[in-house]
């Protein structure tokens, strides 16, 4: 297509995707003073970041000394590494170093944004409470960056396709070429380009290459992650960087197609404020519509199912092996399953410590909460035929599978599924989130921020993923913000 069918633009500061990492550049950039561009492929802001549970662990924050608790950064880089010992070899400790430094900032930075926080947390192997859960959940993240940033200037555009990175001869990245409503357009940045598309759990074909075959198989939360910035950056010569490392799959339930009571609430912080001083001090009985509204999410059974008696079967009933994880379910049938249980176990996971599912620090779901939140996922009948009936199973296999169940009523509660939640590699990059080339030189004006720019950083444990978005998306708006405008193009 010939440049003057093509509608041109200026902008100083372009970012690739409406999660975190990108909304948090975008704030950073745009109060900067830098006339600011996100653009999101999708018709609404928030990717993974709006489906995640809400943690983030930080160091020396306020909250934390209001609570008594003295904690150190050196202390947290260690806490953090105790998560993956095994993978110290190939970490990136410069950007550890960095996340273990900024992630207190981070979490003030949002505070002040108004995002309201209950904890800290404790989550061992942390040896103090460093989790942050935002209230009433990520959402309000996403809701509360997208105002500042709106608010400082930028200009947000949805279902904004991004075909190239524009290059200019001497190797400095100059803009996008885009479609939007139809309209191709190009968009200059004077300043640079950030590309903060998330991770690539969406992509069967980069799932293919580059994981393991289980987690090749599993369902990827989001699927619309394809990992399209690491594409984009290879085509100006970007290096891919630990390609291979994942956590999980794990066991996840589908999200409910209807929202909960929490997801209905408007994100205003005063009521988020009142919602922490509800959730720290009412009793276990009053936080029950909390519970239940969180059981819409991607939760993940409880191990302890399984070490009490339940079994897992796939869709024709065949019982699988828990001993391998979600790895076994993920290579079944559609990755999907059932986790089936007797009146005992029923009876046994309704009160703590045998819950079905957690969000952590925030609450715990039993067996009755799970008959009321979800009772699309819990299945009731009074013969293992009727069961293999009402789920369309094999009755022969199911009578194997539950053999040593006993008498009496049989449950079933899934469908549960075989989920990646993110991937971990993504683009190699310096601690001023600078793309590098496989040589290790720096791709000029071309950054990488959250999911798309994690560098060799395997961020076990939780809330370290979305304060590394966060985090560097934060940082990386101010530093191309301080860098030199490129000539007028
Ligand atoms: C169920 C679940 C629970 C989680 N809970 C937690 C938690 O409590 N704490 C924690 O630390 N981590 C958690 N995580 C992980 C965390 O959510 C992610 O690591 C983090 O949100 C990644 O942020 P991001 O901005 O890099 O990516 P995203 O939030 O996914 O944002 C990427 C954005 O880029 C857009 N995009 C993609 N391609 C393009 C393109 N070509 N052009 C324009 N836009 C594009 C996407 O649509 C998306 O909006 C959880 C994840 C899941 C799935």
């Amino acid at each position: 297509m010939a440049v003057d069918q093509v509608e041109v633009e200026n902008a100083d500061v372009i970012v690739l995707g409406g999660g975190g990492a990108g909304l948090s550049a975008a704030v950073s950039a745009a109060r900067c003073g830098m006339r600011t561009v996100l653009l999101e492929k999708c018709a609404e802001l928030g990717g993974t970041t709006r489906w995640s549970v809400g943690s983030i662990s930080a160091a020396g924050t306020r909250m934390q000394r209001a609570a008594g608790i003295t904690d150190n950064i050196a202390d947290f880089r260690i806490d953090m590494m105790a998560f993956v010992p095994d993978h110290a070899p190939r970490d990136n400790p410069r950007l550890r170093d960095l996340l273990a430094a900024e992630a207190g900032h981070t979490q003030e930075w949002l505070e002040d944004m108004g995002v309201v926080f209950s904890g800290p947390f404790p989550e061992p192997p942390n040896r103090v409470p460093r989790m942050h859960n935002a209230v009433p959940g990520s959402r309000m993240y996403v809701a509360k960056l997208t105002q500042a940033a709106r608010r400082a200037g930028t200009d947000i555009r949805l279902e904004a396709d991004v075909h190239e990175l524009l290059q200019a001869d001497n190797g400095r990245i100059i803009g996008v070429e885009y479609t939007c409503q139809g309209v191709r357009r190009r968009l200059h940045a004077s300043r640079g380009v950030i590309l903060a598309t998330g991770d690539f759990a969406g992509s069967r074909s980069k799932r293919e290459a580059h994981l393991h075959t289980a987690a090749a198989r599993a369902i990827p939360v989001n699927p619309n992650n394809t990992g399209d910035g690491l594409e984009l950056a290879k085509r100006v010569g970007a290096a891919w960087h630990s390609m291979d490392v994942v956590l999980g799959p794990q066991f996840r339930f589908p999200r409910s197609p209807s929202p909960g009571f929490i997801e209905r609430l408007p994100l205003w912080t005063w009521l988020a404020r009142i919602g922490a001083f509800y959730f720290k001090h009412a009793p276990a009985w009053m936080l029950k519509p909390l519970v239940t509204s969180l059981l819409i999410a991607n939760m993940s059974p409880s191990e302890k199912l399984y070490k009490e008696g339940a079994v897992l079967v796939d869709l024709d009933g065949a019982r699988l092996d828990v001993g391998k994880g979600a790895n076994a379910l993920a290579m079944a049938r559609d990755a999907a399953g059932y986790i089936l249980f007797n009146e005992r176990i029923a009876s046994l996971f309704s009160k703590y410590p045998y819950y079905i599912s957690t969000a952590p620090g925030i609450a715990y779901a039993y067996f009755a909460d799970y008959q009321r939140g979800r009772p699309d996922l819990m299945h009731r009948a009074p013969t293992t035929a009727a069961l293999a009936a009402k789920l369309n199973m094999s009755v022969e296999h199911l009578r194997v599978s539950l053999k040593d169940q006993g008498e009496g009523p049989r449950y079933a509660l899934g469908p549960v599924n075989a989920m990646l939640t993110i991937t971990e590699g993504g683009l190699a990059v310096d601690e001023q989130h600078r793309v590098l080339r496989a040589d290790g030189q720096p791709i000029d004006a071309l950054y990488a921020v959250g999911g798309t720019g994690q560098a060799g950083m395997l961020l076990k444990g939780h809330g370290l993923h979305l304060v590394w978005a966060l985090t560097s998306g934060r940082l990386a708006g101010e530093l191309v913000s301080q860098r030199a405008p490129a000539a007028a193009v």
